[in-house]
């Protein structure tokens, strides 16, 4: 019996949510007294892992599974789960894992947990603590089926190195031909995305026009941070969709998130709770997102943002 993690990659590197599915399956497998395999689909250097606690790799190679597949990815890895007797499965929060997630449980016969943040607080029962109510509460779920799938959320649990390698095995499953096909369209070539970013500079109606944005693309830059914006924004045309974000557009658990010009609406609000530190700039000290603020400068941002881009650049 080992934990399985599935650890997602891009054009064949790992992405961050790997490496924290990995860090998180060595928790839990100290917890349960086994081993971690991780189970790879066309990644290219997967000694990554082994820092990260994981023991075995299943390695899948295959021009099938090229563009992200749920129904063919969701069999590889239910494959991987039984050769290897995983009773636990972990998958990240990404949208892919999202999609897939629901699949795999019912491949499984698996109770499925979703955005879990932390390491289970018991084994037996299996429980696990989860966001509620779009990262405003907590709950604390057992999972009582044999096996047990867990979706892990973004930036919870972080990543935390291990001085170990694993061993790399070829997996060869059987794929089916039928299945939901999406073709990826990579529109933010060269960009940091929502969905991995650190830090994410955002901007609101206070900006006043899409002629503006400089301001905000140019804090991402120094910063190695991705853009984002609120709803009225992506609505009037001045941003692409892909960068709304709220209740309606992308959650965003970044470590960091910098707020310009946003009055802070509950429903903006609900997308990003779930980062870390959140910074203000807003001309009105009543705007609501200052009740919600780390941080916050009550100023104009055509004033403050250069500024402290500028600042930035020195360091
Ligand atoms: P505004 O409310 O117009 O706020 C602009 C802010 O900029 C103000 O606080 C103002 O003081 C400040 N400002 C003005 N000038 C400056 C300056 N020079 N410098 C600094 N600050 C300045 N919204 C989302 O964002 N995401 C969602 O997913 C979402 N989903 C929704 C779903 C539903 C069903 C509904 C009804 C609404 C949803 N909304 C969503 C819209 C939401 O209610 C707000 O209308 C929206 O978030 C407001 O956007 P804003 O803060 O950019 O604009």
């Amino acid at each position: 019996m080992s934990v399985l993690v599935y650890t997602e990659s891009d054009n064949g590197t790992f992405k961050k949510v790997a490496l924290e599915v990995a860090s998180y399956g060595k928790a839990v497998a100290d917890q349960l007294g086994t081993t971690v395999t991780a189970v790879t689909i066309n990644a290219q250097d997967t000694s990554v892992l082994g820092n990260h606690g994981v023991d075995k790799v299943l390695s899948v190679t295959n021009s099938k599974l090229e563009t992200f597949n749920a129904n063919a990815y969701a069999e590889v890895i239910k494959q991987a789960a039984e050769q290897e007797g995983a009773k636990v499965i972990i998958v990240s929060s990404s949208a892919d894992s999202k999609y897939m997630a629901p699949l795999l449980a019912v491949a499984l016969n698996a109770g499925f947990a979703s955005n879990v943040v932390d390491a289970p607080s018991s084994t037996s029962p299996f429980t696990v603590k989860r966001t509620a109510f779009t990262n405003k509460a907590f709950n604390m779920t057992s999972i009582n089926t044999d096996v047990k799938l867990i979706g892990l959320s973004k930036n919870a649990f972080g990543l935390k190195e291990h001085s170990s390698s694993a061993t790399v095995e070829e997996f060869s499953p059987s794929i089916p031909e039928n299945g939901v096909h999406v073709d990826a369209v990579d529109k933010v070539t060269g960009k940091v995305t929502i969905a991995d970013a650190e830090i994410v500079v955002s901007g609101g109606r206070g900006l006043k026009g899409p002629e503006n944005w400089g301001l905000v693309e140019e804090l991402a830059q120094v910063l190695g941070a991705a853009t984002a914006c609120s709803k009225p924004v992506s609505d009037l045309g001045w941003r692409p969709h892909s960068e709304h974000v709220g209740q309606t557009g992308k959650p965003v658990a970044s470590n960091l998130y910098i707020a310009i010009g946003i009055s802070g609406a509950i429903q903006h609000l609900a997308g990003i709770n779930a980062s870390k530190v959140k910074v203000v700039i807003n001309t009105d000290p009543e705007a609501p997102f200052f009740k919600a603020a780390d941080y916050g400068v009550v100023g104009d941002a055509f004033e403050i943002v250069p500024k402290l881009t500028e600042k930035l650049k020195a360091f």
